[in-house]
């Protein structure tokens, strides 16, 4: 399978770096996991946005889903799309609020909340922990620790897998996902022994570790905000892992 970086900056966009937002194509199929700030327009730059077959979403915090609502604009307004919204509705999976949460975010006033429910260009699907089918990945996952709903997953695909860990803090439940996982995108929101709060995030090295403990081949660093050093987090990570550690970037392409 192919990943693509739509957009890789951490709680907020950073200078020309959208948020959270990554593409994965395998057998002619196209997934979308997150919508962050700025991630519709790279994906308007490297692929036809209704080419995509499925949304999938960990979470409903807005740096990981904002643009949802400008997909829907596009989806409901553009003249000419290459695949008819409507006859094709698009499958959204994703925690429960969201049908809800994305029509309050769609809609300017309580009259248009009433007669939106989305269903016209989506079909929404209620996530959980059960494994699920999406084109022809594989999706397995565990609740994330992360103050809302919130799901980190292990992609597959041919024998490959990639392991996507969301926002979340250190579980063993996140160690079990990524055993022997091929490739971990991993979160590295901040230093390592800072009085943060429990439950939140990764820090550098403790992505450094999920990829340690699996066995990974590969470590791709993600999420770092913009108020983060970005190089603190690789050299973090760096130091309790083996193997190849990257800072993904925008527009990157990585095979796995
Ligand atoms: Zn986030
Ligand atoms: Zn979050």
């Amino acid at each position: 399978m192919l990943l693509t970086i739509l957009g890789c900056s951490g709680s907020a966009p950073g200078p020309r770096s959208p948020s959270s937002g990554y593409l994965l194509e395998a057998d002619g199929f196209l997934l979308c996991v997150e919508l962050g700030a700025g991630t519709l327009a790279e994906l308007q730059a490297v692929r036809d946005p209704f080419a995509v077959d499925a949304l999938l979403f960990s979470h409903l915090h807005p740096d990981h889903c904002s643009d949802f609502s400008s997909l829907t604009v596009l989806r409901r307004y553009h003249p000419a799309p290459s695949r008819d919204p409507h006859a094709h509705r698009l499958p959204v999976f994703a925690p429960k609020e969201a049908p809800s949460r994305f029509a309050n975010a769609y809609a300017p006033d309580e009259a248009e909340r009433l007669a939106t429910d989305l269903s016209d260009v989506y079909d929404f699907h209620t996530w959980n922990t059960d494994t699920v089918h999406i084109g022809p990945f594989t999706v397995d996952s565990v609740q994330a620790k992360h103050p809302c709903e919130s799901y980190s997953f292990r992609i597959t695909h041919g024998g490959a897998s990639l392991v996507y860990t969301g926002d979340t803090g250190p579980s063993d439940e996140l160690h079990t996902l990524a055993a022997g996982a091929d490739v971990i995108l991993a979160e590295a929101s901040w230093a390592h022994g800072g009085n943060w709060p429990a439950d939140l995030h990764l820090s550098g090295r403790e992505a450094g570790e999920v990829a340690q403990r699996a066995g990974a081949r590969r470590l791709l660093i993600t999420h770092v905000p913009p108020w983060t050093d970005a190089q603190a987090m690789l050299d973090e990570a760096r130091g309790v892992v083996g193997g190849e550690s990257v800072l993904v970037r925008q527009g990157a392409e990585y095979s796995i």
